[in-house]
């Protein structure tokens, strides 16, 4: 029921505090309702906890049934078992959330978020709202030889980007993080926000939303003030600057972090690629989403 995505910039961030963010923007969504909860972060974050089955490249993805605080206390006795320096710090790292509230499926870590295409963790995504269409989609999935370890109606989204992906390189040789989650939007109906994170993509996000709420947060950390007026959103990521980006079902969980903000609308494709924020606007007729220009709220 609640979405929550960290991503640190050219800013150096100690593990404690990523882990803290991640866990903390969970804490300020549980009151929308929750039976479970997960995050995902890189496989180097936790690295004595990684059981990756390709070195280095597949997040980590902890999902716990129940409070907030089960998560929580998951992640840490890990942590603790395996003596995890959670001094050391990162220049940049892309953390998602979740917090569960089931549509599909009963409570169980197995049907928390992140969900994801299968092993390797190749596209992994956390939903809030409903996919109407998810039985069509499972089945023609299931024709092309995957298998769904969940009943919700969330995990035909990871494994229909890893189709996509595996399909286009096939064909194409490459495709970018857009084309796929693009592709992804022309096959699914219902209500949603969703949060993709993927190892083929490094140190990206895409967020995107039909129905449900979804809110981007800039924290731009260079001194520079934003404020005042209005900026359009590109040209105020698209500097290299130190800078802490979120994404949230609520402003709650951002406004201890920044007052700058943006209310992400319908059919918008919201990419974070190098520090730098494109959002694009999605339509179903056509194979690329166009640029739009948006600017940042205060
Ligand atoms: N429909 C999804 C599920 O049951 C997401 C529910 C939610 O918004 O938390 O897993």
């Amino acid at each position: 029921c609640g979405i929550f995505a960290y991503l640190n910039y050219n800013v150096s961030r100690e593990r404690r505090y990523i882990l803290e963010v991640l866990l903390n923007g969970l804490r300020r969504l549980e009151y929308r309702g929750y039976d479970s909860s997960g995050i995902a972060v890189d496989a180097d974050l936790l690295p004595a906890l990684s059981s990756a089955p390709y070195a280095g490249a597949a997040p980590l993805v902890y999902r716990q049934e129940g409070k907030i605080e089960n998560l929580v206390r998951s992640v840490y006795s890990e942590v603790d078992e395996n003596e995890v320096n959670l001094d050391a710090a990162f220049n940049v790292h892309a953390g998602i959330a979740h917090t569960r509230w089931a549509t599909h499926g009963v409570p169980a870590p197995r049907n928390s978020h992140p969900q994801s295409s299968g092993a390797g963790d190749e596209f992994l995504v956390v939903h809030n709202g409903i996919i109407t269409n998810y039985e069509v989609l499972k089945e023609t999935l299931i024709r092309h030889g995957f298998t769904f370890e969940s009943d919700t109606d969330t995990e035909v989204i990871p494994k229909l980007a890893k189709f996509v992906f595996d399909k286009a390189h096939d064909e194409e040789g490459d495709v970018t993080f857009i084309e796929v989650v693009n592709e992804v939007m022309r096959q699914l109906e219902g209500a949603y926000a969703l949060i993709f994170k993927s190892p083929h993509y490094p140190n990206e996000l895409i967020a995107c939303k039909r129905g449900s709420t979804l809110i981007l947060g800039v924290n731009e950390l260079s001194g520079q003030k934003i404020g005042k007026s209005f900026h359009d959103v590109k040209a105020l990521t698209a500097n290299g600057k130190p800078k802490e980006l979120f994404f949230s079902s609520d402003l709650c969980a951002i406004v201890e972090h920044t007052k700058n903000y943006l209310a992400i609308e319908d059919n918008e494709i919201v990419h974070i690629k190098d520090g730098s924020v494109s959002i694009l606007k999605f339509d179903h007729d056509k194979e690329k989403p166009a640029s739009v220009k948006r600017a940042l709220s205060v």
